[in-house]
Parts: structure tokens; sequence; C-alpha cells
């Protein structure tokens, strides 16, 4: 491609930037305006203009992201050797070749969060640390959120008369050196020690400053001390950085994220050029609009105009449901009618929610009527408990010195190696100075082990040792010694259990996941990056640009754009988050979630809650979310009658055809009014009252079922009867009021 045609579908502005070779660069722009479209194509324009490959860098939070990004630049400019991937992939890779610096063999396991917590309380249990009333989740929270602001276990001193701290800061050194010990590291070691490497080093940083001329960051916005660390040091001789951002879509505060990172490029490169993007590109005007009214609403923020010449579009639907499980099918009946009448395809719809534990009702929904859908959450794969064990193997394989995953195989499955043998091991390793293989490769010599006992971990050396000597071959083939060598192939196999029928559906999935992956890596000994590789998948890898409806949570939704978007169960505690009520902080960042969640729509967008709620095993009346008052009125059109008193409407109810069925009803089934204004103004059960004092249309709770609107009568006294409609799954049902402990609900005055 040549540069015209590389540079004509580009805005003046975006043509700025990506013509920009020499010196830093900051891209501050709002979603959908082509920050992601200018670095693809900044890489095809320095490739045009004979730089090589081998001398950029790209830097991203996704895999997927960075795969799409290859694919578009593949596209661009054929055969292009760039190096495009994820911060976690590229400081993997350092470390492969450089980890030695800090003490880490080449081998090293990358442990995933459940590792690391279960190697926390080990520890803690050990040293008989006392964690008062903190978790071991508090405890390694604490620790990562040390590791992103760039604090060494050396360094860490606890705030004044923070107890946490002082836990953290007798537990901080012990994790990391059982860390050391097992050759391993956690997520944040991975950027950590590449920050640290890249200090220690100057000769090396020097090396890669000059290979890595040209660094581009994606999504900047998110990056934590560390990352930026890491970007920085790539470019002090050759200051070509490259970062697009925008601050408003800023969502990871809580991984240690640093909005300053935005201020400090600024004055790290003073002579930094600073592009500004203002047309979006993505979204209709209305959409839009609709997200600006929300954002406005964040005090710390620089504001920030953003333009479409795209059309106006339709509003932006606000809809009330009843429940849950009027909201997902009410949705899915939606889509089915858009597909019906070949309006839409399935990959154009796109529902959102603040946590994944919501996805299920919308999966069911969907499922029921035969449409194609996809749940983003690609970590659950691996997380799956056989996945994890047999996985455990090849790391095993690959790291003996891996405790973790000694732990998890030892006696997995059972060949009759108890708890007290493997803590005896445990206690021998201790006491030497050893790395389990070695103590285990030695059990004659652990005081107090029985001869039979003896002989069951001399039988599972011989396995690995069996085992290893394959571990140069293709993935896919070790993957099939270890599930007939181990017996984990038969053991699935006899059983009938429906659950061990869909466990080796799983390690089936797995082996051909090795498949595909020796094929696209024919050369020999590629056991470690298959192992990187599962380590640093994260939620969004699983998505599947086909055709399917895509299920995924906001966090997720970073970066990508759908024609239709449904953000769902936006009420209080969910959306803003119950963790997020405290601080402000806070609360603006789970406003920027629902700015990005809203910003992803290209043309259409509905935004709902529901009154009533099963979540966390407990059904709820809900409060709609305080964002939801939030959006400008005049780009908004909403319905259910919930909302109009709720005060969200200054207009009569919208009264449109629901999806495929007759237009006389609304489409959100109207909630009894004051269900939500119960919910809106905090509304209390009163006692149960005398049984002829209840009336039609009255608003009840029960204790199991939870709000109800009693719709029809019968009876007198004693025999006196209600039936309460408490919508959703749970329906209609009668009650004799004498027994049922209905509570009318008064509304405060
Ligand atoms: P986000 O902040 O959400 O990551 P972004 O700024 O990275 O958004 P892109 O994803 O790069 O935005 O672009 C949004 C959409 O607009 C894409 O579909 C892209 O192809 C399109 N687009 C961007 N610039 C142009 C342009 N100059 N002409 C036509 N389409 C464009
Ligand atoms: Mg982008």
């Amino acid at each position: 491609m040549n540069d015209a045609d590389l540079l004509s579908g580009l805005t003046p502005a975006q043509r700025e930037a990506v013509t920009h070779v020499e010196g830093p660069l900051l891209i501050l722009a709002g979603p959908g305006s082509g920050k992601t479209r200018v670095v693809t194509h900044r890489i095809a324009y320095l490739l045009s203009q004979g730089i090589p490959g081998e001398h950029l860098l790209g830097l991203t939070f996704t895999n997927k992201a960075a795969t799409e990004m290859a694919s578009r630049v593949a596209a661009l400019v054929p055969g292009a050797k760039v190096w495009l991937g994820t911060f976690h992939r590229f400081a993997a890779q350092f470390l492969r070749r450089h980890g030695r610096l800090i003490g880490l063999e080449a081998n090293f396991t990358i442990y995933d969060k459940e590792d690391a917590v279960r190697g926390l309380r080990r520890v803690i249990a050990e040293a008989g640390v006392d964690l008062m009333n903190y978790t071991p989740d508090a405890i390694s929270a604490a620790i990562s959120w040390a590791k992103n602001a760039f604090i060494q276990p050396h360094e860490y001193s606890p705030r004044d008369g923070s107890p946490i701290g002082s836990i953290v800061q007798r537990v901080y050194p012990l994790y990391q050196r059982w860390l050391t010990l097992a050759n391993a590291v956690d997520f944040d070691d991975l950027l950590l020690d590449t920050a640290i490497i890249l200090q220690r080093a100057p000769e090396l940083r020097r090396e890669l400053d000059a290979r890595y001329r040209y660094v581009m960051v994606d999504e900047y916005q998110d990056t934590n001390l560390v990352q930026y660390a890491i970007a920085r040091a790539l470019c002090i001789d050759h200051p070509n950085l490259a970062v697009t951002g925008d601050p408003d879509q800023s969502i990871y505060g809580w991984r240690g994220a640093n909005l300053n990172n935005i201020l400090e490029f600024e004055r790290d490169f003073p002579n930094v050029r600073v592009v500004r993007l203002e047309q979006n590109y993505r979204s209709t005007k209305k959409i839009l609009q609709a997200a600006a009214g929300l954002i406005a609403h964040n005090v710390k923020r620089k504001r920030k105009d953003l333009f479409t010449l795209n059309e106006a579009g339709a509003d932006v639907r606000l809809v009330g449901y009843r429940d849950q499980t009027e909201e997902a099918e009410d949705i899915a009946s939606r889509i089915q009618a858009a597909l019906r009448e070949g309006r839409r395809r399935a990959r154009d719809f796109a529902i959102f929610y603040r946590v994944n534990a919501l996805s299920r009702e919308f999966e069911l929904a969907i499922r029921r009527r035969n449409i194609p859908y996809q749940i983003v959450n690609g970590v659950e794969f691996f997380q799956r408990r056989e996945i994890k064990d047999v996985v455990a193997y090849l790391k095993f394989i690959q790291n003996p010195c891996d405790e973790a995953a000694f732990l998890r195989i030892i006696n997995t499955p059972t060949r009759g190696i108890g708890n007290t043998t493997v803590s005896q091991v445990l206690e021998f390793a201790r006491t030497r100075g050893w790395d389990v293989w070695t103590a285990i490769s030695r059990a004659d010599a652990v005081p107090g082990l029985q001869s039979r006992a003896v002989g069951k971990l001399a039988e599972f050396v011989r396995l690995i040792n069996g085992l290893t000597a394959m571990a140069a071959g293709p993935i896919e083939e070790i993957l099939g010694c270890v599930l007939s060598e181990t017996g984990y192939r038969d053991l699935f196999r006899k059983s009938s259990s429906e659950e061990d029928q869909e466990r080796l559906a799983n390690v089936e999935e797995l082996l051909t996941y090795a498949r595909l992956f020796d094929e696209q890596h024919p050369e020999p000994g590629g056991l470690d990056t298959f192992l990187e590789e599962v380590s640093l998948v994260n939620d969004v890898d699983a998505w599947e640009s086909d055709d399917r409806v895509t299920l995924m949570s906001l966090h997720a939704s970073k970066g990508l754009e759908f024609p239709v978007v449904f953000l769902t169960a936006v009420e209080q505690g969910i959306l803003p988050h119950e963790r997020s009520l405290k601080g402000n902080d806070q609360l603006e960042e789970e406003r920027r979630l629902m700015f990005v969640g809203m910003t992803r729509a290209m043309e259409e967008l509905q935004i709902s809650f529901a009154a009533m709620r099963d979540f966390r095993g407990q059904r709820r009346l809900t409060i709609p979310s305080p964002f939801l008052l939030e959006l400008p009125k005049d780009c908004v059109q909403r319905s259910g009658k919930a909302l109009d008193i709720a005060g969200f409407s200054d207009r009569p109810i919208a009264r449109e055809a629901p999806a495929g069925k007759s237009p006389a009803r609304p489409v959100a089934a109207p909630i009894h009014p004051l269900t939500t204004a119960a919910a809106l103004s905090g509304a209390t059960a009163t006692r149960a009252i005398a049984t002829d004092d209840y009336a039609q249309d009255m608003l009840v709770a029960h204790p199991r079922h939870g709000v109800g609107r009693i719709v029809a009568l019968s009876g007198s006294g004693e025999n006196r009867k209600a039936t309460v409609d408490f919508g959703g799954r749970v329906g209609w049902l009668k009650f004799i009021l004498a027994k049922a402990g209905l509570k009318p609900l008064k509304r405060p005055r």
C-alpha cells in the first residue's frame, strides 16, 4: 500500500499523528475517535518509510487487541514483522531471556491469582502470622498494590498505624522468598521484575532502547506506574514513545492504573507533540450525546467536546423492568425479532453487565431462542480444575521447583500419597533449603517417612522423569502422555457421571488447543511458550468476532464496538458497584465504566435496570443507579411506568411494541409504579396487619419472595386469602393471610 492510500481515509488530525515519526507523541482523544486506528496506521506508515519492523514495538492491554492490531497491520503491510502484544507477554519473554540477572531461571513458572494466594496462605501459616481480621485475599491485594506502585519487599513500610500494613511488611518478603524458591513469579512480578532489570542493567536497557526505536502504547490511561517505567526505559535514547489515551475511559484504578501517568508523560517528555482527535466515527449523535451528558458529572476531568458527523439515530432507550427475568427475556426477544426480520446479524449485538455473575439469566434467555452467543470469559476455561490439573503436570515438567504445581498433582489422580507425606516432604525441603524436586528425589532421606510412602514418591519421580524426556516434543503429544501415563484419561472414561464427561470434554478441548498451538509453532521446545500463553490469557481473548451475540463484562468491552448494545442491571450496588460507594474517586471510576460501555454502541443503545433482582442468592428490591438520573433527557426515551414515577421522566411513557408481540402491551410490562418508587424512597415494611385490612393493589413484602402486589383477595377473617404477583419466575402465589406473614410496604414521609 502506498502512502497516499494509507493516509487517504484519515482526518487531518489523525494524519498528523500517523505521519509523526521522530519524538514523543501523545494522542488524547475520546472514544471512537480513531486512536486505535491511528496506532495501526502509524505502524504501517513507519514501515512504509523504510523503518524495519524489528524496530517497532506495540504494547496493548489484551492479547485480543494485539492480534487484532496485528491482523490490521498485516492487511496494510503484508509480511511485516512487528512485535505486538500485551505488557505482560512482553515482560514474560524479556524475563525468559534476562531474568537470570535477578535470579530467575529461564524455565520459571507464572502463577495465577489462585496459585499465588494459595502460596501466600502457606507462607502465612508457616510463619504463624496473625492475620487479625484480614483474609489472605486482602493481604494478597495489598502486596499486589505495593508491587504495582514499584515497592519491593525491603522497601515496604506501613503507613502509620495501618494494621494491614504491618502484616504485609512481615509477609511480603516471605512470600517473595517462597516464589523465588519455586522459581516462579506472579502477574505483578512479571512487570516489576522487568522494570527492575531495566533499571539495574544499563547496557541491556540501551540495547533494547536501540532495538525498539518506536514504541507505541494504546489505552495508555490504564497503565500503572510499573508499566510506564518499562515503556519509559525503552525510550530514553530514542524518545519515540507514542501513546494514545482517554482519561475518561480509565477503568483500572483498582489495579493500580495511574491517571497521573498522562501528566507524567508531559513532564518526562517536555517536547511532546500532543494531538487531539475530536471527531467520533463510531456512534450516532444521540448515543454520543447521552454518553457525554453522563461523563460531564465527573468532577475530576478536563472538559472535552466530541462531535460526530454520523446521523442523529434513534433515542437511547432507558427501560425499567420488573425483574431480571423480564429484562433478559425482553432483550433476547428483541434480538430474536431483529434476526427474524433480517435487520441484523447476531454479531451486531452485545449485552454488557458490571459483574460476570449476571450473565446467566441472559444466557438462558438467548439459548432458549436458539440464538448463537458467546460469553466472553476466557480465563474461566483455564481456571477449571481439570484443566489446571493437567496444565500443572506440564508446569512441573517445565519447572520441577514449582511447588504450587507439585501440590496440585502429587496426589491427582489419587496415588496413595497423603497429606502427611506431603507435609513431611515440604518440611524436609525447608530445613535443607531445597526445592520440592530435590526433596522428593531424595525421599529416602526424609525423616520418619514410611517405606511405602518412599516407594510411592519414587514412582512419582519416575513418572515425571518419563514425561520430562518428552518435553521437547509437540505439546499435543506431551499432553496425550500426561493423560495416559497418569491414568487421568481412564479415570474420566470409566466414570459415568455427567460431571466427569464434561471434564473429559474440556481436557479434549485443551488437546485441540495444543494441536493448534503446535501448528503455529512448529519449532521444537515450545513448552515454555505454550505455558506462557496459557498463563497470560485474559478474558477478552476468548472473544471471536464470528456471528454470535456477545455477552461480556463492561471491563472486557474496552476498545470494542458493536452496532447494538444492551447495558444491563444499571442499579445501585451493581453499577456503581457497592465497593465503590465509599469514595468519590471510585464513584467517578464507575461512571467512567458506564461511559465506556455506552460508547461501544454504534447505532442503538439500550440501558436497563430491574426493580427486583435475584443476586448473590437473595431476591432484593433494587434501587436504580443514580447514573440514570444523570442521563440527558432529550436524547433518551424512557419506557416502563416505574421510571415515570421514579422521577426519570417528564413526558408520557413510551408504549412501543415489544419485539414479536402484539403492539398493545408496553415493552416492559409495567411494574407497579410503587414498587420502584418504594425502592427509590427506601420504603420500609411495616408489621403484618389484620387480615381484612389487606387491599387490592397493596404492595407487600414476603420474607422469601420479596416484594409483590396483591392482585386478588377472597374470603374474610381467618380464611381471607390473597393472590400476590411477585413477577418473574415466582409469578402469582396464593396465601392464607393469617399465616403468610405478608407485610405491607409503608412509604416514609
Ligand atoms: P476507543 O476509545 O473506544 O478505543 P478509538 O479512539 O480507539 O476508540 P477506533 O476504534 O480506532 O477508536 O475507531 C472507532 C471507529 O471509527 C472504528 O470503526 C474506525 O474504523 C472508525 N474510524 C476512525 N477514524 C476513521 C476515519 N477517519 N474514517 C472512517 N472511519 C474511521
Ligand atoms: Mg481504541
